[in-house]
């Protein structure tokens, strides 16, 4: 990430996190005050978001790593310390001859936000500091009978309350993120359909709202658009520009990142891999269709072919596995069939797309080892030789921790994108807005 010289040619600010929750930031404006604040805050944006992913670092790191001139970063410093959005604090000696310089971290304890993860067998919640420090989590397995919409905001808002007790005194997030296993309507933050929870045209973002005690604004996305989102920004596929996130369990989905923007569509909906027509004889699948690829490669087909009940989950592939390592023909032959299927439908997507990297989450990063021998041999006569060439196939870094990440990484947007303006907490703009009339 680089910042904007002030006074210098005008480059484009090529900041990720600026484009993710404002387009359009840095359009030319033709009035002069305006574009000195706009460039200013561009550059707050390049201090902060390098503080939050990059971690702590001496004024000097931070000119090395933004672009920015040193008197520049002095005083953005200066402004986000101000604004209670950093800390400078003496280094200690590392026995190195001279003084040891300060040292500026992003303020994790003032700065939190709340992220939730939604699926058909766990509810999980983490509050998350700036700069990506997880002050709290929790994990609620849940039967899958607990799936209706009133059942799980209750689970919500009692995973909440569990989340204040570990964290030991009351969240008062600048976001709510939320990963949720369906198809996300952005930005009215509407569940349109989750095939396995049997939601159609949920208002959860709302809903939550109204059932948790914040006021912080809620940003709901895609369980595996958030997973995609923090492996580009946390996990396996940081400085990754073309990427696509393959995640199984119940549900198959997708989370798509290419030239380094995440792509959603014109209504949140894309990447719904899971729902590829892969095979015309195959079976009904929860969304009305035949022969899903979700139908081929997930969690149920594999144990059916294994002779288990579909319905076994994560116990259930583990015991699949552990057959397979015990040389079980049956377990053997549903890996090879799951392999076949997979390579299918990743031979399609390899070819639309053209990622440097495939990255599998969810019980897909469990069968990784399993499969990925064959999976490079069937999909090198599954895919065009060129867009197959060079292709990085890798599991998830984060794992099942993917999507909690993704959706703190959302609900930090906001402020990453505009460190000092009006979203923040009336308590905490109020401070800081006394120290900017400062001269
Ligand atoms: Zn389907």
């Amino acid at each position: 990430m680089r910042g904007v010289a002030k006074g210098g040619a005008q480059r484009h600010v090529r900041c990720r996190l600026a484009e993710t929750a404002r387009h359009g930031l840095m359009m030319p404006d033709r009035r002069p005050g305006l574009r000195i604040e706009s460039v200013r805050q561009a550059n707050l944006t390049s201090i902060l978001g390098d503080l939050h992913l990059g971690g702590s670092a001496s004024r000097s790191e931070l000119v090395a790593r933004t672009g920015l001139t040193r008197s520049s970063v002095g005083a953005l410093v200066g402004e986000l310390v101000r604004a209670g959005l950093a800390v400078e604090e003496r280094a200690t000696s590392d026995g190195s001859p001279g003084r040891p310089s300060p040292v500026i971290r992003a303020d994790a304890l003032g700065n939190v936000v709340l992220a939730l993860e939604v699926t058909v067998d766990v509810v999980a919640g983490a509050v998350v500091g700036l700069g990506g420090t997880v002050l709290a989590r929790q994990r609620l397995d849940r039967h899958r009978d607990r799936g209706a919409v009133a059942d799980t905001v209750g689970d919500v808002v009692a995973l909440a309350q569990r989340l204040e007790r570990i964290h030991g005194r009351p969240i008062d997030p600048l976001g709510v993120g939320v990963a949720a296993a369906g198809l996300v309507r952005r930005p009215e933050n509407v569940v349109a359909i989750a095939p396995n929870l049997g939601w159609r045209e949920v208002p959860f973002g709302d809903l939550l709202a109204e059932a948790l005690p914040y006021t912080a604004p809620i940003t709901l996305a895609n369980d595996a658009d958030a997973a995609a989102l923090a492996e580009t920004r946390r996990g396996v596929a940081v400085g990754v520009d073309d990427v696509v996130l393959v995640s199984g369990d119940v549900g198959v989905g997708g989370g798509l990142v290419s030239g380094g923007h995440s792509l959603i569509g014109r209504a949140g909906f894309a990447g719904e891999v899971g729902h590829m027509s892969v095979n015309p004889d195959g079976r009904r699948c929860r969304c009305g269709a035949r022969g899903c690829w979700e139908t081929e490669v997930g969690e149920g087909s594999l144990l059916r072919r294994a002779g288990r009940s579909p319905d076994a989950g994560r116990r259930g592939v583990e015991a699949v596995l552990a057959d397979a390592d015990a040389g079980d023909a049956a377990a053997l032959a549903a890996l090879a069939d799951e392999t076949r299927w997979l390579a299918i439908g990743l031979g399609g997507l390899v070819n639309v797309f053209n990622p440097q990297m495939v990255v599998f989450g969810g019980f897909f990063g469990r069968l990784y080892p399993y499969v990925i021998d064959g999976l490079r041999s069937e999909l090198s006569h599954r895919a065009l030789a060129a867009t197959a060439a060079g292709l990085l196939l890798v599991p998830s870094a984060l794992g099942p921790d993917g999507p909690l990440v993704g959706a703190a990484e959302l609900a930090f947007a906001p402020l990453l994108a505009d460190p000092l303006g009006e979203h923040r907490r009336p308590s905490a703009a109020a401070e800081s807005a006394g120290d900017r009339a400062d001269p």
